[in-house]
């Protein structure tokens, strides 16, 4: 049996330490927060335990149901077929099936067609490395011409990404497309999306106890300063395993070579700042209302009470208003004041009925490194996982190829490491 260090208690981190106290290791796993969970973590809103960040389960979602089953928490999912709108040219547009979509009036049928032809193709492309070649922005306006690619993809592009879409693949567009088709392969075609009773909240709960359960020793509250020659912040492991975000990793972990150094640097992050709404009454009816327009100062309204059962929210209606952002970006240095009045302004000329009377609480989460980008080359660029510093393994987001970030992709993720690991 050996002793391993598991640095980070995300989801990733949690996985990986079950997964290791599984075959029978001795496992600590360090965190930085008071509690484990990392980006799915809850936080309360008014009274309402939730999540801080919005969270959606597909059906498709194996490697998480899988574990959601050994956790005994599989048969608390619960699924409802939800709506998308899209707000462009000023109005809100429903977009959850075909007709709708032949309806939609910012586009021409010729521009219709040119976009559902590259949905299309981008659906059935098997081996995505290819993609990993080519600018996503150049890859679009081959497919869908040069005036859908205005009018459409670049400002989709530019709400997701802001102006890091010119760095960004067509692996991007690839895996993001594969996660929707896989949204509607079941069910006639209907997005069917879940979440456990109780959210997050309930997960981390009994994720935590089964981790305990197991042996794993947690010690939250501790942010990890120094990763040196088997030893965390000078106690010794036989095995370290770090998942926290790379320029984190690059920080804490000494010894690494010059070309892994240049490596976790080299990896570019989004972040989000993401403002949770508790209001008295519903919004929109879409669970995701993408937007195209420029000015709004969030990527999507997500109205997460079209999915969970309000019951579960105090009877009230929750919102989220994301806004994904490079890690320097200035709105990290806005207030939550600023950054309420902002928003709020633009949810009142996108929604007239919305009334701030009923809002009852607006919080704000910030975090700077959330997703990787996938930029040019980008599985060639990879930190490895195992590195020339003996025992010391890094696992993080920045391994998800080919993939966007979600919880199915990390568990999965985290499984496939342990087995690394362990061999
Ligand atoms: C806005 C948003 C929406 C999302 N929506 C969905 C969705 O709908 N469906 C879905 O499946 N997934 C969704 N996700 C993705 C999901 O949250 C992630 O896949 C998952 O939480 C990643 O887990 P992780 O452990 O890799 O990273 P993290 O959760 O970031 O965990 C890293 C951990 O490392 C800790 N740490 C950092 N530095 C140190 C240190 N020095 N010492 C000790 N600990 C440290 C942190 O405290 C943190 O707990 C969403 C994420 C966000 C942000």
């Amino acid at each position: 049996m050996s002793r391993w260090a598991v640095v980070g208690g995300g989801l990733l981190g949690m996985t990986l330490a079950h997964r290791l106290a599984r075959a029978g290791q001795a496992v600590t796993l360090f965190d930085a927060a008071e509690r484990l969970g990392g980006l799915a973590s809850a936080w309360n809103l008014n009274g309402v335990v939730w999540d801080r960040h919005y969270h959606v389960t597909l059906l498709s979602d194996a490697h998480l149901r899988a574990l959601w089953a050994e956790l005994g928490i599989e048969s608390e999912l619960r699924w409802t077929e939800t709506r998308t709108g899209f707000y462009s040219g000023g109005r809100l547009h429903s977009m959850s099936n075909a007709l709708e979509f032949l309806r939609f009036p910012p586009l021409g049928l010729i521009d219709k067609l040119r976009l559902a032809a590259t949905i299309l193709h981008a659906s059935r492309v098997k081996d995505p490395a290819p993609l990993e070649e080519i600018l996503v922005s150049d890859w679009l306006r081959r497919w869908s011409g040069e005036r859908t690619f205005e009018r459409i993809w670049l400002p989709l592009l530019k709400a997701k990404l802001g102006e890091r879409y010119q760095q960004t693949s067509a692996a991007f567009l690839w895996a993001t497309i594969a996660r929707m088709y896989a949204a509607r392969r079941t069910g006639l075609k209907k997005e069917m999306f879940g979440y456990v009773r109780g959210g997050y909240a309930r997960v981390l709960d009994r994720f935590s106890e089964t981790l305990a359960g197991e042996g794993v020793e947690i010690r939250t509250g501790h942010a990890v300063e120094r990763i040196e020659n088997g030893a965390v912040d000078g106690e010794a492991f036989d095995q370290v395993v770090a998942t926290m975000p790379a320029p984190v990793a690059a920080r804490v972990c000494q010894g690494l070579t010059d070309d892994e150094m240049a490596r976790l640097r080299g990896v570019q992050y989004l972040g989000i700042v993401c403002p949770s709404l508790l209001l008295r009454k519903p919004l929109t009816g879409f669970y995701v209302t993408n937007i195209t327009d420029p000015g709004i100062p969030f990527t999507a309204i997500i109205e997460m009470s079209t999915l969970v059962d309000r019951a579960e929210l105090g009877g009230h209606v929750l919102v989220y208003l994301p806004k994904y952002v490079a890690p320097d970006d200035p709105i990290f240095s806005l207030s939550d004041d600023e950054i309420r009045e902002t928003f709020l302004a633009a949810l009142e000329r996108m929604v007239p009925a919305f009334d701030r009377a009923d809002l009852l609480a607006f919080r704000v989460s910030r975090v700077k490194h959330v997703f990787t980008l996938p930029t040019l080359h980008y599985s060639r660029t990879l930190p490895p996982m195992t590195t020339s510093v003996p025992g010391l393994h890094l696992v993080n987001t920045a391994h998800i190829v080919n993939g966007t970030l979600n919880v199915n992709e990390t568990i999965q993720l985290a499984n496939r490491a342990a087995e690394r690991l362990l061999r």
